[in-house]
């Protein structure tokens, strides 16, 4: 039998709890399952040969430097296609106010111990993406719940009392994760004028951005925030445009916070894969995303569509759910008195799954009536044999 000396975790890790999805996810491997709770984007839309090529004409003929340690900040060529791609007439993003993550949870982690002590107020959308309480719990902030409506975060929310003197606020302005909503302009604008005035950086998590289907893109926060004086941190990611396994994400803020940033990178990998940066900028130099993007916008939206479909044929009228214009997500609000973790149990057991919302709550009441529905991955088919069932369950229970 094996045996070892006693060993003592930190307090910090004794705190940690596995993520409620991670548990619903081993349940979900079964091949009999359908699935509505990943977060995955569909494989079917990975641009595996362009990237194969990318990776073989970098390593072909720069492979000494693509298999080198290289700079915390990332590689020069990517930082610059970074900034210029979010440049505009009116704002310049200077390639110091770029640094290059291992995707944008590792920013995630990054912002929690650039901002967070033990106790800082952060403000947090009310539901939120789990991945980002996961990284930012670590570093013991007290939450503070911003309240929203179908058009997302509600600006107004930032000037109360309880938000004073927040190290951050944390916002996920399009196809929000997890309920597919999304923030109109004029309350982008109102929200940057509110954190401007009230001196609250806005971290904009946009991975889902480029992924619009339907409806008239907005200008994000960043843009909106250097006119109007706030200091935004962007995060953007290659992993819904290109794919995840990649884990090359990027960090758009003022340089003097990219600067603290790459200090912080240095201590935890010294910077992102170098040989994955290179084939990710020989990838997009010329406009590839412009060609493949239409193709993943194309299958999301179908996707989407086909779930809205079944959901208006087997849904009773008093289930509400969000339309959204993109991304991957939709959410599903039950009447009151109603709990989608009990859905959720008897769901398991006709087969089905997905995420009840009571996780995606960081502070304050959570609606345990919502739930979160994943529509990308799952085949046209399967998504109405599936939402059939959830509606039957769901009358059953009323
Ligand atoms: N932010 C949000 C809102 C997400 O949904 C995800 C992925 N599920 C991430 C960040 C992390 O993405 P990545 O690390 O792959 O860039």
């Amino acid at each position: 039998m094996d045996s070892h000396t006693p060993y003592t975790f930190s307090n910090r890790a004794n705190q940690l709890t596995s993520s409620a999805i991670r548990e619903i996810l081993k349940v979900t491997t079964r091949p009999e399952i359908i699935s509505f709770a990943g977060g995955l984007p569909s494989a079917d839309g990975f641009p595996i040969t362009e990237l194969r090529q990318a990776f073989d004409t970098v390593l072909a003929t720069d492979g000494r430097a693509a298999l080198q340690y290289g700079p915390t900040e990332g590689y020069t060529p990517l930082r610059e296609w970074v900034a210029q791609d979010l440049s505009t007439e009116n704002v310049n993003i200077d390639v110091n106010e770029v640094l290059i993550v291992s995707g944008s949870q590792q920013a995630l982690d990054m912002l929690g111990k650039l901002f967070i002590d033990v106790g800082s107020k952060v403000l947090v959308e009310s539901p939120t993406y789990l991945g980002a309480l996961q990284s930012f719990s670590v570093f013991e902030p007290e939450y503070v719940a911003m309240d929203t409506d179908d058009g997302g975060l509600i600006p107004a929310e930032v000037s109360t009392a309880k938000a004073a003197g927040a190290r951050f606020l944390y916002a996920l302005p399009n196809f929000q994760n997890p309920t597919g909503r999304t923030m109109s302009e004029a309350r982008r604008q109102e929200l940057v004028e509110r954190c401007a005035a009230a001196g609250i950086p806005i971290i904009e998590d946009d991975p889902y951005g480029e992924l619009r289907y339907k409806g008239t893109p907005q200008p994000s926060l960043l843009h909106l925030g250097r006119k109007a004086g706030a200091t935004v941190v962007r995060l953007g990611s290659f992993s819904k445009v290109l794919a995840p396994g990649l884990r090359l994400g990027y960090i758009v803020a003022p340089a003097a916070i990219i600067d603290k940033l790459v200090q912080i990178k240095q201590a935890t990998d010294l910077h992102s894969p170098s040989v994955t940066q290179m084939a990710v900028y020989e990838a997009v130099k010329g406009g590839f995303l412009q060609q493949h993007l239409p193709t993943v916008r194309d299958l999301y939206k179908q996707q989407c569509q086909y779930m809205l479909d079944a959901m208006a044929q087997h849904f009773p009228d008093n289930v509400k759910w969000t339309r959204p214009e993109g991304g991957m997500f939709l959410w599903v609000t039950l009447p009151e008195h109603m709990d989608s973790q009990e859905l959720l149990h008897k769901a398991i057991e006709r087969n089905v799954a997905f995420v009840p919302g009571e996780p995606f709550y960081a502070a304050g009441e959570p609606k345990r009536n919502t739930f979160r529905l994943s529509f990308v991955t799952v085949s046209e088919d399967r998504i109405r044999e599936g939402i059939a069932i959830l509606g039957q369950l769901i009358r059953e229970q009323m």
